[in-house]
């Protein structure tokens, strides 16, 4: 039995190293170096090349090495195993501090002010107002968000796909109320997963529902937004301004309007990057229990597509 490492876009001798030392006895091979293919039983994976799952015979269990999954499901040709993915306290300290930065940098009016140092311009004025804020998604990452800003004085809306309750913040749920979510805010954070009941999800329409002058924050998966209603709500005031982690194509493209939009502010997908330290012993249970034949910690609902 052995684990393969099907991340192609990063440097591996970190994780290899790190669960050796968790599962001395397991070999552990980069894809696609793997001496055996019909021995590998397990997969840790990230933006995996199309087939190459699919072409290790004998697998039990994937990992996403990531918290998202919508990368992994899109692969036509995966089997479908059960799949968990990354669950951590250390990411999600760091999408809350990205986050507190983001919203100080639109609430100072640091956006506007950096445009005002472009024309040599000295015209001070007092912070945005905002007071209201929309977490759509209360997932780990959307709920540990909603908790942050209530607790720095914010009246907090969040939505869900099923009925939630969480302290001190506004729950709504279900396509009907997602007007009623967003309407009021200032400020919308987008933590939803990529599935096909959200991609395109933030539309026309749904800027339509907006209170005028609101801002977005994108952390989410680039696809969740319609980019040509994105920048039509922009450029007509609907939108104030957007903060975008996360494109449709990443890296975005040299050409991509985006990039040129005096009101959005882009960051290259940064916002919460795994880090392989804090995650080896999560990667490294799952392993021993897909051995063992139990499921998996964090296991993703197949069926739901996150
Ligand atoms: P999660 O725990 O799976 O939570 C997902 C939340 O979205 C849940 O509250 C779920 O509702 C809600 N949801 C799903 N489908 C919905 C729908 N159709 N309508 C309304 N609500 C829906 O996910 P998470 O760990 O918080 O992460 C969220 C996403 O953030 C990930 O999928 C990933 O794409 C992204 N992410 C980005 C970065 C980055 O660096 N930019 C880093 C980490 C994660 P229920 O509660 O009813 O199930």
């Amino acid at each position: 039995m052995s684990i393969a490492l099907i991340i192609p876009d990063r440097k591996l001798d970190d994780l290899q190293q790190r669960l050796q030392q968790a599962l001395p006895t397991t070999p552990i091979e980069i894809w696609p170096d793997i001496a055996k293919p019909e021995h590998v039983t397990f997969a840790v994976v990230w933006k995996q090349p199309t087939g190459s799952v699919a072409s290790l015979p004998n697998l039990k269990a994937l990992q996403s090495f990531g918290a998202g999954v919508d990368g992994i499901l899109s692969d036509a040709s995966l089997p479908r195993l059960p799949l968990a993915r990354i669950v951590d306290p250390a990411l999600t300290e760091a999408m809350l501090s990205y986050l507190a930065g983001i919203e100080a940098y639109y609430r100072l009016r640091l956006d506007l002010f950096q445009q005002q140092q472009q024309q040599a311009l000295w015209r001070p004025k007092s912070p945005r107002r905002l007071s209201t804020l929309c977490v759509l998604g209360l997932g780990e990452l959307g709920t540990a968000t909603a908790l942050h800003f209530k607790a720095q004085g914010y009246q907090v809306n969040g939505w869900s796909r099923r009925p939630q309750q969480l302290a001190g913040v506004h729950c709504f749920a279900g396509t009907e109320q997602l007007a009623a979510a967003v309407g009021s805010a200032d400020l919308l954070i987008c933590l939803l997963p990529l599935t096909a009941q959200t991609e395109n999800l933030l539309n026309a329409d749904f800027f339509a529902m907006l209170k005028p002058g609101a801002i977005l924050i994108n952390v989410a998966r680039g696809a969740i937004v319609d980019e040509q209603a994105l920048l039509a709500a922009l450029d007509s005031g609907q939108l104030a301004a957007a903060c975008l982690d996360v494109f449709r194509q990443e890296p975005l493209v040299a050409e991509h309007a985006f990039w040129r939009h005096p009101a959005i502010m882009i960051t290259p997908h940064i916002s919460a990057v795994t880090k392989v330290e804090t995650v080896v012993a999560q990667i490294a249970e799952n392993y021993q229990r897909s051995c063992q034949g139990q499921s998996l910690v964090n296991e993703v609902d197949l069926q739901q597509g996150y």
